[in-house]
């Protein structure tokens, strides 16, 4: 057998994915499992929406587009970004792609060079590594403190900075701690960016999942970050879009160029279809998020009061995106039900071989101490899960 690829047979599998596959099966095979891993609205894309995907469909919309995509939608990208961001791009900013995961992947292949470093949050969404990986580039993990809401410091910042930073990955609201930066938090590493001439990717798809504070753009703060500050959003979120494949990114023209050079070979325009629809979704009623945001914040005070009354489980009131991290550390080295747990995994699971229930493991972001609950499911199974996870967790 001649060898495969070295670099590419070290991407890790996704965790989050392997743990919603084995309870989407244990489903199929009629079990009763609440699934608090998903990483998705439990709504319907809006009706609107799904309608002009219709429109586009019938009326022969369906060829291909330019690479980086529909003007129109390019259009109406930047109307949003100055609309909710006061952000000021034209059409030759902008890349949209298939998802916020292909235009972070565009990202790091258009910044990156062999041996640059990209300075990531403990604990990071999933992907993150691996993309940064997959550039030739080295991943340099900064941790984050659960008291500290789990933000990047300043100091842990100017310690992680060296001659190869390239870029810092900045995620708010944030997967999977939910956390939102403010304002002020922003400006410090706006400075600390400007100042050492580091990118700044600022993954904004969970803006507007938002219940306590405001979303704030790390590129607002001037023409100086702006330059520096790639722009990531999408319709994933949002608008309840996730299988419809639509991301976008905001940035220098220069780097908007190199990777709509590298989509235009690599997957041509993302869906033609998902395209129209998404600008219907951009510049349409936006009534429908006001929905989800308010379930969203019912189902997220409802989990926090619950988990915390829970013995030796604790979590923070999570500011946005729709995740609970569940600090677990309490539950090492104890057995329940003949179990001994010593790490996030295994308490991941004994919980879905026992009671049922799927959560992601702390591990698959870096972070042991930790489980991860998905509120994007409704209050009826929230309470039905913890419940569950309450029983299994009694000595
Ligand atoms: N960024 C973060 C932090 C995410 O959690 C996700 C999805 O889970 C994405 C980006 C990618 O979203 P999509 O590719 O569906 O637009």
């Amino acid at each position: 057998n001649k060898n495969l690829s070295v670099k590419n047979e070290g991407i890790a599998p996704s965790m989050t994915l392997a743990i919603t596959a084995k309870a989407k099966k244990m489903i199929a095979d009629g079990e009763n499992v609440i699934s608090f891993g998903v990483g998705e609205p439990d709504f319907k894309t809006p009706e609107n929406i799904r309608k002009a995907a219709i429109e586009a469909i019938e009326s022969g919309r369906t060829g291909y587009t330019a690479a980086a995509g529909l003007p129109k939608l390019k259009e109406a990208i930047c109307e949003k970004l100055k609309k909710d961001n006061d952000l000021d791009y034209t059409p030759e900013n902008i890349v949209v792609s298939n998802g916020a995961k292909h235009s972070l992947c565009n990202t790091f292949q258009a910044i990156c060079n062999p041996g640059d470093e990209v300075i990531v949050a403990v604990p990071y969404w999933v992907s993150y590594p691996e993309l940064v990986k997959l550039a030739d580039a080295n991943p340099v993990f900064v941790e984050t403190l659960e008291e500290n809401d789990f933000k990047y410091t300043k100091e842990s910042l100017l310690e992680a900075i060296n001659d190869k930073t390239k870029a810092i990955l900045l995620n708010s609201p944030n997967n999977p701690t939910g956390t939102v930066y403010t304002e002020e938090e922003l400006r410090e590493i706006a400075e600390i960016a400007v100042e050492n001439n580091i990118y700044i990717i600022a993954d904004e798809i969970y803006e507007k999942l938002i219940y306590d504070g405001k979303h704030v753009s790390i590129a607002s703060f001037g023409e100086k970050i702006k330059d520096l500050t790639i722009v990531i959003n999408g319709m994933s979120k949002g608008y309840a879009m996730t299988g419809w494949r639509i991301g976008y990114v905001a940035a220098h023209k220069k780097i908007a160029k190199i990777m709509t050079n590298i989509q235009s070979h690599a997957t041509s325009n993302p869906n033609t279809i998902a395209q129209y629809a998404s600008i219907e979704g951009l510049t349409g009623s936006q009534e429908s998020i006001n929905e989800m945001v308010k379930a969203f914040a019912e189902r997220r005070n409802y989990m926090v009061e619950k988990i915390n009354s829970i013995n030796n489980l604790s979590c923070r009131k999570p500011k946005g995106a729709f995740y609970v991290m569940i600090n677990i550390s309490e539950l090492f080295g104890k057995e329940f039900n003949g179990v001994k747990i010593l790490n996030s995994m295994e308490l991941a699971e004994y919980l879905l071989n026992t009671v049922k229930v799927a959560a992601i493991p702390g591990a698959a972001f870096g972070s042991d101490n930790y489980i991860r609950l998905s509120y994007a499911t409704s209050l009826e199974n929230i309470k039905e899960g913890l419940n569950r996870i309450e029983k299994a967790v009694q000595l």
